[in-house]
């Protein structure tokens, strides 16, 4: 076959409810920020569809779609559809403002949307239409259970348009613990028939999955590391799709997320308040001074380890395992710094443990870019004891910015954490935790040693070209250039 050059490989249409800068609620974002520029050095075609929500609407974009309706059970949407480029990328964003013009971009402060199903059932249909309309994809790339609908609406009209019979699809699944579960009848409101309320496509003990739909209908399946692509076959960390999982294991392959240095990089991070490399690790010092100050902690905590946390607050994330430790752990004199927000019970742990240990433990409630960084760099080490982390950032980010990290052995963490670079632990207790804060802060104490892993971590690459270029030979592979 004659090579036809990059311009024949496969066109991508990702399909996603999040993407850097325009919506984030956590490294989903990060990923469809990242991935599908650097897919488009690497000679693909890249489209990204997202809804239009509060946050795109400031985005540059312009309106190449003014109507085109979309029928979803009884309910006839108008909906319109804006491009920009972005990257190298086309950006699509499907405006429907009854459903995405809303202040969250999963639910408010009284829980999930309603019509989540709705909205992203909408989203995926959008996302055909785009493809017979505006960008004809080679292969739709769908990302976890607001996009799982692609594969099914594909897989069950694949006459609408001749253009889409050649299409495969990918779906990676970013977390399975989301998986989009809704009561009976919503089957009918996203247009889908009765029979697929059986377990072998949509049913999931009396209600409907939506991830579990693309699980059954896509192409190939991808996650985001290879030891999260084993565990999630396992009962422990199936969520009750382990079977399922399993029986589809040759179409599942785990491809570990990168990191986006252009963002996340201590030698040129704008959001820090010194900079420094593996060569020159003098502003680091500077940062810790800073964020002890910003912490309200005791000067002479500079003198000693310092913690660092950036999280969602949720139960994925072991800070159970802190409380359970917490009076070990800070008897020594040891200090933490945390940031993040999440599920009322996990704030209210942090806020005991600001209470039990003050002027050890400070904790700041939100979401705060800016300061995410700065305890990347002000932190000595960096707590992850997550209870599984399919891939996680945060752990790949402390090791650019030389806080080794602490990490339960799960998931991505196992993957990316070695002993040269961290300190892992794979029991889910307490005592477990607390040995690897006590072997890290050990290590801390022996400045040469702390010093060589540092340098160690800062050296490692987890940029996306490594990972594009495996998400590329997988295109590749389901559709070949000029097939
Ligand atoms: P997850 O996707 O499970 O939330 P990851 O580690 O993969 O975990 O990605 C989390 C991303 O969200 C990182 O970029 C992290 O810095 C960011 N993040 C999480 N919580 C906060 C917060 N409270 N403030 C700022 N950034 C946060």
């Amino acid at each position: 076959m004659a090579d036809k050059g990059p311009f024949a490989r496969p066109r991508i249409l990702m399909v996603s409810s999040e993407a850097s800068p325009w919506a984030k609620s956590g490294g989903l974002a990060d990923v469809l920020g990242a991935l599908p520029p650097a897919l488009a050095r690497l000679g693909h075609a890249v489209g990204v569809v997202l809804p239009r929500y509060m946050g795109a609407r400031s985005a540059p974009a312009r309106r190449v779609i003014d109507s085109v309706i979309i029928g979803l059970g009884s309910r006839l949407f108008d909906v319109s559809v804006w491009e920009m480029e972005s990257g190298g990328v086309r950006m699509f964003f499907v405006d429907e403002p009854s459903l995405y013009e809303r202040d969250g971009l999963y639910g408010g402060p009284t829980g999930d949307f309603s019509d989540n199903h709705i909205r992203f059932a909408l989203l995926s249909k959008a996302a055909i239409e785009i493809s017979r309309r505006l960008f004809r994809a080679d292969v739709f790339h769908c990302h976890d259970w607001q996009a799982s609908l692609v594969p099914v609406y594909l897989r069950e009209w694949p006459a609408i348009d001749p253009q889409l019979l050649g299409a495969r699809t990918v779906l990676t699944i970013h977390n399975l613990g989301y998986q989009g579960i809704f009561d009976a009848p919503a089957l009918r409101d996203i247009s889908l028939p009765q029979r697929l309320f059986t377990p072998a496509a949509l049913e999931f003990w009396g209600r409907i999955n939506l991830l579990k739909g693309g699980i059954v209908f896509s192409d190939a399946l991808t996650t985001v590391s290879r030891k999260y692509a084993e565990e999630i076959q396992t009962a422990e960390y199936g969520f009750g799709l382990d079977g399922l999982l399993r029986s589809r294991s040759g179409a599942l392959t785990g491809i570990l997320n990168g990191a986006d240095y252009s963002r996340w990089d201590p030698e040129f991070d704008p959001l820090i308040p010194a900079r420094y490399s593996a060569e020159n690790l003098a502003g680091k010092a500077e940062c810790k001074r800073a964020l002890l100050a910003e912490a309200g902690l005791p000067e002479a905590a500079q003198e000693r380890p310092l913690m660092g946390i950036v999280s969602r607050f949720t139960s994925q994330k072991g800070f159970d395992l802190i409380a359970d430790a917490a009076w070990q752990i800070f008897e020594d004199d040891v200090y933490l710094v945390a940031l993040g927000n999440g599920e009322p019970a996990w704030e209210d742990l942090f806020r005991n443990l600001q209470q039990a240990f003050p002027g050890k433990v400070s904790v700041t409630f939100g979401y705060n870019e800016a300061m995410s960084h700065r305890i990347e760099a002000g932190a000595d080490m960096f707590l992850m004891p997550s209870r599984y982390e399919p891939c996680g950032l945060n752990q790949i980010y402390s090791l650019r910015y030389g806080t080794p990290p602490v990490v339960r052995a799960t998931g991505g963490l196992d993957d990316t954490i070695d002993e040269t670079t961290g300190f892992k632990f794979s029991d889910y207790n307490g005592t477990a935790l607390l040995e690897a804060i006590r072997a890290a802060c050990r290590k801390w104490e022996d400045h040469a040693g702390w010093r060589k892993m540092m340098v160690t971590g800062m050296r490692r690459d987890f940029s996306w070209t490594a990972s594009a270029t495996e998400y590329s030979r997988l295109y590749d592979a389901l559709h070949p250039a000029g097939a």
